[in-house]
């Protein structure tokens, strides 16, 4: 299979180019914390899902939860990473209040996937990005800043997270916004995160530097912090590189610092300076064990993987003949591909299911702030429409009306049309009386017709199509009116 792409084009910004890796925070969906049975739900009271580990008290010890190890697997090996077969976690130094043990479990230099690789396309060109390597580790509890004093809210303390970081291999605003959507897909088709950035589910950590043209040597980075939409990071990064060169060419050099980006006024401050891995003190962390695993275990997780949006978003363009745009939309959710695919092959026309799929049932949805999931036509009655109107039992026009009342009752569309009388007429003898009607009483439109002003067809097909109310199939009416009038 190959794809007609062009190279990447040069995006060279008065005179320097960007270089930019992205850390993106992962929140894998368990139902208990990464080293504690507390819930993980997102809705519940402040600090309601807490226990002695999530908020480090002294004494208590983690006990690493076996489902968090599993979707790192599945995630590395989607990314095309080598599993460790092991891995050991290490405690990250650090004191802020949302942090109550001092310290964060994280990974460090044997985190479980490493040296990945993954390719997304932006716009018409192929981008291919390696992964350095993807770690698991707990997030921090959440503080609430008012005036004189702060609140801590735990929930979020222990609650896994999978740190997949990019190497530095983006050189534009477009190919990261890009890059975070693939990482966004693939972990929503594994079915280990939930994808939602406004709700951080995924966090996005920008880094980004500028370097003359043809220079080798990286610049100094700018890390931007906890992006939350894609449009944001292309804002955000678009705003930096500038900013960079701006400070470049006044004389000012980069300093290594962690920014923040205010989409209101859209441009980034400086937030800290930024650590380096040393201020950590890392150490491997003596409460828990190394994960320890074999490599036929991992090839089994491998087996199990499903199509990845990419690979099924190339095969809905080269083997069922979508367009790229179609099939991006179609596979961003791997139950509206699964929707679509049913459909099509119910069907039988796969073009035509892409249709009705991405227009009027993605409008209803949308408008009715839904999911494919809660779609009220199934993929198996869509199907059934789509092939009323191949074998012309309806029109394109009747098939609307059948697809509204579908929606809106649910019903079969062999119900609607039987319960309706949509049943659109093919019989020539039906449309011929009709036609004869017509022609009857248009007689100075069809003298016209035969002096030659052929523009009056369509008047009679529009005619016929009334009186038939619809259901007499345009390419009869077009054949035998055509006919007559000739004759
Ligand atoms: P830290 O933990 O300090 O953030 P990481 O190694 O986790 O460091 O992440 C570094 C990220 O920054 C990676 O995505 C890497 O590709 C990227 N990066 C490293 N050097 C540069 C640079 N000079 N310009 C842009 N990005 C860089
Ligand atoms: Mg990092």
């Amino acid at each position: 299979m190959s794809i007609n792409t062009v190279a990447a084009p040069n995006s060279f910004v008065r005179g320097y180019e960007a270089v930019i890796g992205i850390e993106v925070h992962v929140q894998l969906k368990t139902k208990s914390k990464i080293f504690c049975s507390d819930s993980t739900t997102f809705d519940a009271a402040d600090n309601e899902n807490t226990s002695p580990v999530s908020v480090g008290m002294p004494g208590s010890l983690p006990v690493l939860n076996r489902e968090v190890v599993l979707m790192a697997i599945k995630t590395g090996l989607a990314l095309g990473c080598k599993i460790r077969e092991k891995s050991v976690f290490a405690r990250k130094n650090y004191f802020y209040p949302d942090l109550p043990k001092g310290y964060q479990i994280s990974q460090y230099d044997q985190p479980t996937c490493e040296h990945g690789q993954l390719y997304f396309y932006v716009n018409n060109y192929k981008k291919t990005v390696s992964i350095t390597r993807a770690h698991l580790e707990e997030d921090a509890g959440k503080s609430t800043h008012f005036g004189q004093y702060t609140l801590i809210n735990y929930n979020r303390a222990g609650i896994p997270l999978l740190e997949i970081v990019s190497g530095p291999d983006l050189r534009s605003a477009a190919e990261a916004a890009e890059y975070a959507k693939t990482i966004r897909d693939i972990v929503k088709s594994l079915d280990v995160c939930d994808g939602n950035l406004e709700e951080g589910s995924l966090r996005c950590d920008c880094n980004v530097s500028v370097r003359k043209i043809g220079a080798e040597k990286f610049g100094t980075r700018v890390e931007i912090k906890n992006l939350n939409s894609f449009r944001f990071i292309e804002k955000a990064v678009d705003y930096e590189i500038e900013r960079q060169i701006d400070s470049i060419e006044s004389g000012t050099p980069i300093n290594q610092e962690t920014r923040l980006y205010d989409p209101d006024k859209n441009r980034t401050f400086m937030m800290r300076t930024k650590e380096d891995a040393d201020d950590y003190r890392y150490f491997p962390d003596p409460d828990l064990l190394p994960i320890l695993l074999k490599s036929e275990d991992i090839e089994k997780i491998r087996k199990t993987l499903p199509e990845l949006p990419i690979q099924k978003s190339e095969r809905f363009q080269f083997t069922l003949g979508l367009s790229k745009n179609d099939s991006e939309i179609l596979t961003s959710d791997r139950m509206l591909s699964e929707y679509f695919e049913s459909c099509g092959q119910i069907s039988g026309n796969y073009k035509s299911a892409a249709n009705w799929v991405m227009g009027d049932l993605l409008r209803e949805l949308n408008q009715n702030k839904l999911t494919i999931g809660d779609s009220k036509i199934s993929a198996k009655n869509l199907a059934e429409l789509i092939q009323f109107i191949d074998q012309n039992k309806i029109s394109g026009k009747i098939a609307k009306t059948v697809f509204t009342e579908m929606w809106q009752t649910s019903k079969s569309a062999q119900n609607i049309v039987d319960e309706n009388g949509y049943s659109q007429v093919s019989d020539t003898t039906a449309i011929e009386k009709i036609i004869d009607t017509v022609i009857e009483k248009n007689q100075s439109q069809v003298a016209e017709y035969r002096s030659g002003k052929t523009k009056v067809f369509g008047f009679f097909v529009g005619a016929v199509m009334r009186e038939s109310k619809g259901q007499a199939n345009p390419d009869v009416v077009n054949e035998i009116l055509k006919r007559k009038l000739e004759s």
